[in-house]
């Protein structure tokens, strides 16, 4: 029911309104996401026009300090590290370091209280929120698909998509499979209502749905579930196609992902411990040695 009010808000908001109630929208499915009694909304901005998804963005985190409430605890302490435009960037490390702040902070679901976050030489808070969630693409953890045909899946988030926008980003996600497969290709109900998807094929849905907003920027928080060989390296191909175009930052779960990263961001207990290519981190970082050795797949 909150869902259906929650559409129903999509649909009938003034323009105006939209950029504004995105942003309490995305709270509102943060907040319930806590309650899990609604699994299936995506994490993609509602109503907020799509970015044109001209050039890469770079990121830089200079100095970040931030906890989540005056009486919380630090969870950066001073977070530092520079993304380039264009290619893979790999955020790994334990549980708790503050991983998924970094996305919290460059949605600004959250303002840090110290340092300065720039894109594009940009300050963050120079940045309209409208203008941020265009230029940002989000596929958050074990993403979930709504209740409803493939294509409204895809859509969702970009309903004024093209056919041929919809065509490419399903080759690049590798989901062409998947829609011969379904008996109805693209107007097959998947979701608990459907046809199930794996985990694969979810995260595929959910990467292909961010890419038709045209981001300059894809923040991909992996999923923590297995995926089988077959998924893994269609993965791994979709990502590396993805960041040779759109700047990718992966908080990664999976070994065969930052085999591959141009740069891996080790955090650990709220700061950067550590910055390289996995070859170099395992020749020089014990820790990293540790989640390379577990395939890092922790939460
Ligand atoms: P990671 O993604 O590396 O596991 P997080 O960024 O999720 O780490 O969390 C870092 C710290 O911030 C943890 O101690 C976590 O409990 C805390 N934290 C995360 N999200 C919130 C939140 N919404 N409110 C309060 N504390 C949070
Ligand atoms: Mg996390």
């Amino acid at each position: 029911l909150i869902a259906f009010l929650l559409y129903l808000f999509y649909l009938v908001a003034p323009i105006g309104q939209l950029v504004e109630g995105a942003v309490q929208l995305q709270q509102g499915l943060a907040a319930m996401k806590r309650i899990k009694e609604v699994e299936d909304l995506p994490g993609e901005p509602v109503g907020v026009p799509a970015g044109t998804g001209d050039r890469p963005l770079g990121v830089r985190f200079d100095g970040v300090v931030f906890r989540y409430g005056d009486d919380r605890p630090i969870v950066h302490d001073g977070v530092s590290f520079e993304v380039p435009p264009g290619g893979l960037t790999a955020l790994v490390g334990p549980s708790g370091a503050g991983k998924s702040t970094v996305f919290a902070l460059l949605e600004r679901f959250y303002e840090h209280q110290g340092g300065v976050i720039s894109l594009d030489g940009r300050d963050i808070r120079d940045w309209s929120l409208g203008e941020l969630r265009a230029a940002l693409g989000y596929v958050e953890q074990d993403a979930p698909v709504l209740a409803g045909t493939l294509k409204e899946n895809l859509l969702f988030a970009a309903p004024d998509a093209t056919e041929d926008e919809l065509r490419r980003a399903i080759v690049r996600t590798r989901l062409d499979d998947l829609v011969a497969r379904l008996p109805d290709g693209l107007d097959t109900a998947v979701g608990h209502r459907g046809v199930l998807l794996s985990g694969g094929e979810r995260q595929r849905v959910a990467i292909a749905r961010a890419l038709l907003r045209k981001p300059r920027l894809l923040l991909l928080d992996e999923a923590t579930s297995q995926l089988d060989a077959v998924n893994e390296l269609r993965l791994r191909e979709v990502i590396a196609e993805v960041a040779a175009e759109t700047t990718v930052l992966v908080i990664a779960h999976r070994l065969s992902t930052v085999t591959n990263a141009d740069r891996i961001v080790l955090m650990e207990s709220g700061g950067v411990r550590a910055i390289g290519t996995h070859d170099e981190l395992v020749g020089a970082d014990e820790l990293y040695r540790e989640l390379a050795a577990t395939q890092f797949l922790v939460s």
